[in-house]
């Protein structure tokens, strides 16, 4: 197994070359000036330091190990807290929080940069650092002053961890069909009891503190999840000064013994008359919780990108080792009794699949990432409306497709090494088992798509598609040169693709409520594989630009070659299956099956 090492060259071509992410901070007179491209390189060489020589080293471990429960208490994998603490200390836990109570402010286009890596390294160990960040921004979103003054600079600094406390055993999906009960308390807190399942970080010896953001309905509220409310229910008790105070009663019932991400704790938790307080109002708990939700969502699909890069770096390492057979072509070692497997085309044909869809996910999770900053820091509201609905239409987008590709990438990883990638200590059996969780939580990919294909497509007859639709266009416009042709031009008929598609499946939804539902999935990867191309083009249009090279750029460009030509045809088989219509998956009775 290859030591993951932070990709920071190719991030750094993404960022400063494709994106010119300076350029956009300067741009964006909400950030205050907090950053800059010197210091973002400085940021990101840190980052990539502690993530590959601190958080890395503890990821197979921290799987052997896993995560301990024993009389409600939980252990982490040894090494866990110190390196927490250690990434705590430099501040990183708030990269993006409001700097009023004491987080970094820093852009998510930088975030989603150490997210990756973080995920590369260990995606147990990211995923406590997801959670209280995520929980930090509904916080910071929709809590009172009082609250955010109490809880959030602990939260910034690391000492205290947070969660998100939604599922519950007959309620995963269908949150509308919650039990958990708040009451309300003659102070004004309130009283929260119920059983919450599945809690990634719900206990730890991570932190002294860990607060729980929990969805839960008052006695009165009204049916589905127009009742639902949220609250802020603090492991221990917060005393006015700020000091610690009694144990509340929240307490975890036991862990899962699962297939992956066996450092992380998933825990089952009881509130048992706990005491809690009100984030934003009552009944919009939803509304609230979507914001971390939204947030959880583009860093799962990042746990897609990370343990993807982990697998590649493996599997390229061992593909320039590992020496089989000879090249169809004739020996390329002589001297050796056989050439290294990655003279053989299906190898080949598997290491760019990764690269291909690696660094495409790269570069769209970094698009993300500045819409959702020119959506939060843009002071013109037309420029901000249009990253507000980017980020509404490629959320699920950049979740459901990052984490699937991610998995695709992970099982080739796993080939590259033949029966060695099936045994542990070659540790692509490991990515394996961790990434195939991002495709399941924090909605699943099937939950993601039909988002996509009906809330944020259908609904409103495609305005956030024309959005996304009518810049791909201008870029395909404005770049008609004939040495970027080969990448433009099948750019341009996959959006022609589909804009097709997309008017069909609004048009045939019309009239039966079924093929939203039976579109939602290949339209999804269609989407995506479109995404990329435009990705793709944009990195090939600054790779072609390039003056002296090292080998980097003439990368690039193969390997935009072998997406348009290798990957972005599998949209004509997918657009057939959307177009196939939802009538063949209901010719069956149930009782058929
Ligand atoms: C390791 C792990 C960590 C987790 N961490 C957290 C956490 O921190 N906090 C938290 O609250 N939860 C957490 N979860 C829960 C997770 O988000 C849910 O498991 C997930 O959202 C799916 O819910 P479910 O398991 O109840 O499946 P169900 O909702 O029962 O779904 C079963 C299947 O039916 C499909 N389905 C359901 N409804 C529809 C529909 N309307 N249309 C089409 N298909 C549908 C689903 O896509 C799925 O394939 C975690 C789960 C795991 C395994």
């Amino acid at each position: 197994m290859a030591e993951y090492q932070a990709p920071l060259r190719d991030i750094r071509f993404v960022l400063n070359e494709v994106f010119e992410a300076d350029k956009l901070w300067q741009s964006l007179p909400g950030l205050n000036g907090a950053i800059d491209a010197e210091m973002a390189d400085a940021m990101l060489e840190e980052a990539g330091k502690i993530t590959s020589q601190t958080i890395a080293p503890l990821n197979r471990s921290g799987d052997e190990e896993g995560a301990v429960w024993k009389d409600g208490v939980v252990t982490t994998p040894t090494g866990f807290k110190e390196a927490y603490a250690t990434y705590a200390e430099g501040g990183w836990v708030g990269l993006g929080g409001n700097p009023e109570f004491g987080g970094m402010g820093m852009p998510k286009t930088l975030g989603v940069q150490v997210e990756e890596m973080l995920y590369g390294a260990n995606s147990s160990f990211a995923l406590y650092i997801a959670l209280t960040a995520g929980s930090t921004l509904a916080l910071d979103a929709h809590g009172s002053e009082e609250l955010k003054r109490k809880f959030l600079p602990n939260m910034y600094a690391g000492t205290w961890a947070g969660t998100m406390c939604l599922t519950e055993p007959h309620a995963g999906t269908d949150l509308g069909i919650i039990r958990t009960r708040a009451v309300p308390e003659a102070d004004g807190s309130y009283s929260v009891t119920g059983t919450k399942i599945f809690i990634t970080g719900g206990e730890h010896d991570l932190t002294e503190n860990i607060i729980h953001l929990v969805l839960a309905k008052l006695p009165d509220a009204p049916a589905g999840p127009k009742g639902i409310s949220l609250f802020l229910v603090p492991k221990f008790l917060v005393n006015e000064d700020g000091s610690l105070g009694e144990r509340n009663s929240v307490t975890c019932g036991s862990i899962e013994h699962k297939m992956g991400i066996k450092g992380s704790a998933t825990c089952v938790m009881n509130f048992d008359g706990a005491r809690g307080y009100l984030i934003g109002e009552l009944n919009k708990g939803l509304n609230a919780m979507f914001t971390m939700m939204n947030y959880e969502r583009l860093s799962i699909g990042i746990q897609g990108i990370g343990s993807a890069e982990a697998s590649y770096q493996s599997a390229v390492e061992y593909a320039r080792e590992r020496i089989q057979s000879r090249a169809p072509t004739g020996a390329v070692q002589p001297d050796k009794a056989a050439d290294p497997i990655i003279v053989h085309p299906d190898v080949r044909r598997m290491l760019l699949t990764m690269k291909a869809m690696t660094e495409g996910s790269r570069a769209f999770s970094t698009y993300v990432g500045m819409q959702l900053d020119i959506s939060k820091f843009a002071e013109d509201e037309a420029i901000r409306k249009k990253g507000e609905d980017l980020v509404a239409l490629l959320t699920p987008v950049a979740k459901a497709f990052f984490t699937d590709i991610g998995f695709e990438s992970c099982v080739h990883g796993q080939q590259v090494f033949g029966g060695h990638g099936y045994i542990r200590e070659w540790g692509q059996e490991q990515l394996v088992r961790d990434v195939r969780i991002a495709q399941i939580y924090e909605g699943t990919n099937g939950i993601q798509a039909l988002d996509l294909m009906g809330r944020k497509t259908v609904a409103n007859g495609g305005a956030f598609f024309q959005v996304f639709a009518d810049e791909i266009q201008g870029f395909i416009d404005a770049n008609g040169d004939a040495e970027l042709a080969e990448f433009v031009q099948p750019l341009q008929a996959a959006l022609t693709n589909l804009r097709e598609l997309t008017a069909y499946v609004i048009e045939r939804s019309a009239s039966n409520p079924n093929e939203v539902g039976a579109a939602s999935v290949e339209y999804l990867h269609t989407f995506g594989y479109t995404a990329y191309a435009y990705m793709w083009a944009r990195m090939a249009r600054v790779a072609l630009a390039a003056g002296e090279d090292d080998g980097f750029y003439q990368g690039k460009l193969s390997t935009a070659r072998f997406f348009f030509k290798r990957l972005l045809p599998r949209i004509h088989s997918l657009s057939e299956s959307v177009r196939a219509g939802s009538e063949v998956l209901f010719e069956m009775d149930a009782s058929q099956f």
